[in-house]
């Protein structure tokens, strides 16, 4: 489990940078390496971030220690 959670960490990462360069620079990751968001490569990358996304989704709050100490049994979740 802690190879994947180091993959799906990093994998977030790169994708939260690809919104920032978005955002920024109107670059996109996939177009920078792959030259076009419709590059196959391009959208295996998106779809390993977003399944990144949804392993840190449902795996977060065990693996967090901030989460995990500041979730009193209160219902909040902010
Ligand atoms: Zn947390």
């Amino acid at each position: 489990m802690k190879v994947l959670h180091y993959i799906t960490f990093a994998l977030l990462v790169i994708g939260g940078l690809n919104w920032l360069l978005v955002g920024i620079f109107k670059w996109d990751i996939g177009m920078l390496l792959f030259g076009s968001q419709e590059a196959i490569l391009s959208r295996i990358i998106y779809i390993l971030v977003g399944l990144s996304a949804i392993a840190v989704a449902a795996t977060h709050k065990k693996d967090c220690k901030v989460c995990s100490a500041e979730m009193p049994a209160s219902g909040q979740t902010m």
